[in-house]
């Protein structure tokens, strides 16, 4: 059984991943609308990727016995300077859902929580890959920002990128 403490933290963690995905929809927006089709599917993997976070939150309160609170969600910003800007918002946006997670982390041991722990450990390592990804993105863009032709294969790279989707539990 989870306790009240942490089954409130952990609502409020899945309306941040599902933040994190409205966010990530929105820069989708922002691309497609800016002939950018290759970053605007980067966003779209990045933003399915934040539902399933979402849902391994849902999953954990559940499997624990404890209720799942839905809350409103915020409204993201839809609007950047330039793909740049973009790119380091999903970096900062990234550093600060780290301090969220590791914030999780901190309450589970105060708690004694172990298996609240063991479940977070997932992403924290997760959050690692998380900014090693959007500062990837910051330095190839900052590199051919100014270079049409190379801004384009970059797009085309972008482009590429698949969801992966978990398997599901019980199916
Ligand atoms: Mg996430």
């Amino acid at each position: 059984m989870i306790n009240t403490k942490l089954q409130d933290a952990i609502n409020k963690q899945i309306n941040a991943e599902i933040y994190s995905a409205y966010l990530y929809l929105s820069m989708r927006a922002y691309f497609a609308s800016n002939d950018l089709p290759g970053f605007a599917n980067w966003m779209y993997v990045q933003a399915l990727e934040e539902f399933t976070h979402a849902d391994k939150f849902y999953n954990h309160i559940i499997s624990r016995g404890g209720k799942v609170k839905l809350t409103a969600i915020d409204a993201p910003e839809t609007n950047w300077k330039d793909a740049l800007a973009v790119a380091e918002n999903v970096l900062s946006h990234e550093q600060k859902v780290t301090g969220l997670i590791n914030d999780l982390v901190n309450l589970a041991t105060d708690e004694k929580d172990h298996a609240a722990k063991s479940f977070l450990q997932w992403f924290v390592d997760e959050q690692v890959e998380e900014e090693s990804n959007a500062m990837e993105m910051v330095r190839k863009i900052k590199m051919v920002k100014n270079d049409p032709g190379a801004m384009f294969m970059l797009d085309k790279e972008a482009g590429a990128r698949v969801f992966v989707p978990p398997i599901a539990k019980g199916a």
